[in-house]
């Protein structure tokens, strides 16, 4: 077997628990035997990055900028018990969020439909992505815990001094919290512009939520941003392919993406993405088939991923040295993906080919009946399963008659 050659590198970042024990044997059965490939390895595990005091995460995202793909495993993100479990000099802040901020990115999940796997959402028969802008709002704001009667204020100060803006929030009579939050227009026009971007290359209408009738100012400026975007570059190209833009109100965004089949993209704001991107995920069956994609603005940077985390519990089992049922699927399209990307910018059909073959097989191994135990689980009782291992072989042994 030839294996096919992939002239630029792409920059593997390594993570933690039962998503790196998957990913290295998925590695060596699919994607190692087949391509003959240039790795740049960043060690993103915990114990690494507590070791470099987390600077290997920049160093990862600057490389992934330089390189243009890089290909993520799950990575824990550390709460006060991790600090205690891997004795950590801090409590680090999550890598996905440290490396989004770095590309300044936007994320979009997708989710990959097998005829045999029933959704929750029956009539789901299409994807839906969902886009996330990350950035901002309430995951660079500060909250306050208030413990006092007294007056809670919102101020701005230009840097000359001249212009002030204040506002009372609220006169607290007694216990309670408060938050300010900010985004910037730069960001907003990032973000859209990438989710335009998006729709023209994968031919799907974009919907767009807010809650802009409560945040007339905050919210409704994010619309004003794509509208004009979309009014001044996008329009034309959108009509000319029979798609569409709509902004939406998001409670009446989540009443449609109920009632409607799928075959879209959903621009979220950045908290509505996390939480609705996970709504999506168990709608769709299981987060083993929810992929994820981080992409610099002009589309030329690319961080691929599978949504799910580092599998703790099937890790424990693994520690037992028991067999597991993990589903590989996501993580093999976060390589897939990622590779197919590398095809594009370097015009390497082959290896663009190798990758839609593989997504291809993975696919029809599942619907030949074949699949992981979380998936099993979705069909019913009747329905067996294999181990991960067991799984990857019936994936490799499909794949090579293939090449
Ligand atoms: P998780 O790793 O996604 O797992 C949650 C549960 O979902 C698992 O216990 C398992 O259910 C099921 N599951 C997820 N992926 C699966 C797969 N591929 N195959 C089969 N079942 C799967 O989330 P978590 O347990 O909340 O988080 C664990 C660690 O991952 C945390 O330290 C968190 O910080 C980190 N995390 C990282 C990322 C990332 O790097 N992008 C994202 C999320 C979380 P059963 O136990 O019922 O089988
Ligand atoms: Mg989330």
């Amino acid at each position: 077997m030839k294996k096919i050659f992939v002239k630029n590198c792409i920059v593997e970042l390594q993570g933690d628990e039962m998503a790196k024990v998957v990913w290295e044997s998925l590695k060596e059965k699919l994607i190692l035997p087949f391509l003959d490939l240039q790795i740049k390895k960043f060690d993103l595990g915990m114990k690494n990055r507590n070791a470099t005091n987390d600077k290997i995460t920049v160093q990862a995202a600057e490389a992934i900028i330089k390189n243009n793909v890089g290909i993520k495993c799950a990575t824990i993100t550390p709460d006060d018990k991790r600090v205690k479990e891997f004795n950590l000099k801090s409590k680090f802040p999550s890598p996905n969020g440290t490396i989004r901020n770095i590309l300044n990115g936007t994320i979009f999940r997708e989710p990959i439909l097998c005829n045999n796997i029933p959704k929750i959402v029956k009539h789901w028969n299409k994807p839906i992505i969902i886009a996330r802008h990350a950035f901002g709002d309430i995951y660079k704001s500060k909250d306050l815990r208030i413990k006092d009667k007294g007056k809670l204020f919102i101020e701005f100060k230009s840097n000359d001094g001249k212009k002030l803006i204040k506002e009372e929030i609220y006169e607290f009579k007694s216990d309670g919290v408060g938050m300010a939050m900010f985004n910037v227009d730069k960001s907003i026009y990032d973000f859209s512009e990438a989710c335009f971007n998006f729709c023209l290359e994968r031919k799907i209408s974009l919907f767009f939520s807010t809650k802009n009738t409560i945040l007339q100012n905050y919210d409704e400026r994010f619309k004003e941003i794509f509208d004009e975007l979309y009014n001044s570059k996008f329009k034309i190209s959108f009509e000319k392919n029979n798609l569409t833009y709509q902004h939406r109100l998001i409670d009446d965004m989540v009443a449609c993406m109920m009632k409607w089949s799928g075959g879209y993209l959903w621009a979220c704001k950045n908290y509505d993405g996390d939480v609705m991107s996970d709504l999506l995920a168990q709608g769709f069956g299981s987060l083993g088939l929810m992929t994820s994609i981080l992409q610099s603005p002009d589309g030329k940077v690319i961080e691929t991923e599978a949504a799910h985390g580092t599998i703790t519990s099937h890790f424990r089992q693994h520690q037992k040295g028991l067999k597991t049922s993990t589903n590989p699927i996501a993580s093999i399209f976060s390589w897939t993906k990622g590779l197919w990307h590398r095809g594009r910018f370097d015009k390497n059909f082959e290896l663009q080919k190798f990758c839609e073959t593989l997504e291809r097989v993975c696919i029809s191994t599942i619907e030949s009946g074949k699949m992981t135990k979380d998936l099993a689980l979705l069909v019913g009782p009747e329905q067996n399963w294999l181990t991960t291992e067991e799984f990857l072989l019936c994936i490799q042994k499909k794949l090579k008659l293939m090449f």
